[in-house]
């Protein structure tokens, strides 16, 4: 199905330098129809209504109600919102919440508060997801409940404008998000056969972890649940392999000190010292027969923290 007509007749601010049209595999999307510099602000929007409760508590009469107070052509608006597949939505409560954001209220002294307010907004939900985006939605655009969508980046004309639903995604490898998306998102992180996905999972995992290693708190860490990956509890093993990376890339890595398992390279021996047990020899010489320092160290972080049975052992070791 080739995505249904609704949105033609959403109206587009004379001077947007976007157009909406069908995005392939994706409903509908938000295509720049010039050259956006970065920062620049592509759409302000008002809210075609809002509902002043935390999202959890919000419930369908809420939603009745407000559209029930809307003049009809509103209504209609609201009543045209079609999902992703183009099907018309369960309940209002589900086009409500696929199709509103957090808007950004000010207290009685003008100053932004974060006072529950849920805003639908017709045209900035039109906007796809991508977890590298050339867009976002600040959290506060200067005017209380109006948001707004910015450039990060240059978009060229043609190009689509996506924005990426929150910020604990950039700590996510691409199966974190996926579990998190309900959708398979086809971004340059996303979809196989190119470098900047293969390697796009060791930098999220490593940004995590040296964001964990600046505040002292995971990103992803829920209430009292500590750090989830061992990567980011273990800082020793991160320094350990950036030592030897920066080593080899500079030429002083040789391969004749140090006595070692006959067979061994320098580097497999090294890594597996970072792994501090023996039977972690078999990953650290998978892992150096990758032909980038990259894939290297994306396998490593990969497989690091897993069990296995020499961990009995480092343990012991360690309390002693
Ligand atoms: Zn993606």
């Amino acid at each position: 199905m080739e995505g249904h007509r609704a949105y033609r007749g959403l109206r587009v601010p004379d001077d947007a330098p976007f157009e909406l049209k069908p995005s392939p595999g994706r409903g509908w999307g938000v295509f720049a129809t010039r050259r956006i510099g970065p920062g620049a602000t592509i759409l302000k929007e008002e809210p075609l209504f809002v509902i002043r409760k935390p999202t959890p508590l919000i419930r369908e009469q809420d939603i009745k109600q407000a559209v029930l107070q809307l003049p009809a052509g509103k209504r209609q608006q609201f009543l045209l919102l079609r999902d992703n597949a183009s099907g018309t939505f369960a309940s209002m409560q589900d086009a409500f919440a696929e199709n509103s954001f957090d808007l950004a209220s000010p207290d009685e002294s003008g100053r932004v508060t974060r006072l529950p307010a849920q805003g639908l907004l017709l045209l900035l939900s039109r906007f796809n997801y991508s977890c590298v985006p050339n867009a976002k939605i600040p959290s506060f655009t200067g005017d209380a409940l109006v948001a707004a969508i910015v450039a990060i980046r240059d978009i060229a004309a043609g190009e689509e404008i996506t924005f990426c639903y929150s910020f604990d995604m950039q700590f996510r490898t691409r199966r974190e998000r996926h579990e998190a998306l309900r959708f398979v998102c086809e971004c340059r992180g996303c979809l196989p056969g190119n470098l900047f996905r293969e390697l796009s999972d060791a930098r999220r995992r490593l940004y995590r972890g040296l964001t964990y290693l600046v505040n002292g708190r995971d990103a992803l860490a829920r209430g009292r649940q500590g750090p989830v990956s061992s990567i980011i509890t273990d800082p020793q093993f991160v320094y350990h392999i950036l030592i030897d990376f920066l080593r080899e890339e500079e030429g002083l890595l040789d391969d004749l000190d140090e006595p070692r398992p006959r067979g061994l390279s320098r580097a497999v021996y090294l890594l597996a010292g970072a792994f501090q047990t023996v039977d972690n020899v078999a990953i650290a010489a998978q892992a150096m027969a990758q032909d980038t320092w990259w894939k290297r160290l994306d396998l490593v972080l990969k497989l690091y923290g897993r069990a296995d049975a020499a961990d009995g052992t480092v343990a012991e070791a360690m309390r002693m």
